[in-house]
C-alpha cells in the first residue's frame, strides 16, 4: 500500500464491497465509495481511515460534535485494520488528525460577540448561551 495504485488494487481485493477511486484527497461517501487521495508519509493510515468510515457505516452527521465521534471510530477502526494488515499504527498521526477537528470545531463555535462557547442543535445551529437568551 505504498502508492494509490497498489493501495487501490490491495484494499480492492481486501474489500470487494467498496469502490476504490484515486482522487485529489481522502473521502468516503456513503453508502460504499472510498476516494483515495495523493500520496503522502501516512498513507497506508489514511487510506485505512476511510475505510474505517465505510465499515462503521457513517452516513451523514447533524452536528460538529458527532463528526469528532465518528472521526474518532473511523481512527480506531483503522487501527485494528493496521494490525490485521500488519502495518505500523502511528497514534500520534491520528490524535493531531482529530486535533485539527477539535480546534476547528472549537474556533467554530466560539460566539463572536461574548467569546462563550456556543452550542449547537440538531438542525446544525449554533446557539450561544449568552446572547441567544437575552
Ligand atoms: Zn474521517
Ligand atoms: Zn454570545
Amino acid at each position: 500500500m505504498n502508492d494509490p495504485a497498489s493501495a487501490q488494487k490491495f484494499l480492492s481485493a481486501k474489500f470487494p464491497d467498496f469502490r476504490f477511486k484515486i482522487g485529489a484527497r481522502f473521502s468516503y461517501k456513503y453508502p460504499n465509495t472510498i476516494t483515495l487521495g495523493p500520496l503522502e508519509p501516512h498513507y497506508s493510515l489514511l487510506a485505512l481511515h476511510e475505510v474505517g468510515h465505510a465499515l462503521c457505516g457513517h452516513q451523514n452527521f447533524g452536528t460538529h460534535v458527532e463528526r469528532l465521534k465518528i472521526e474518532r471510530e473511523a481512527w480506531d477502526k483503522a487501527r485494528e485494520l493496521a494490525a490485521e494488515f500488519n502495518l505500523k499504527f502511528d497514534d500520534d498521526f491520528a490524535e493531531s488528525q482529530l486535533d485539527t477537528y477539535r480546534d476547528w470545531l472549537h474556533t467554530k463555535s466560539k460566539c463572536k460577540k461574548c467569546g462563550l462557547t456556543r452550542y449547537q442543535t440538531s438542525d446544525g445551529h449554533y446557539h450561544c448561551p449568552h446572547c441567544d437568551l437575552v
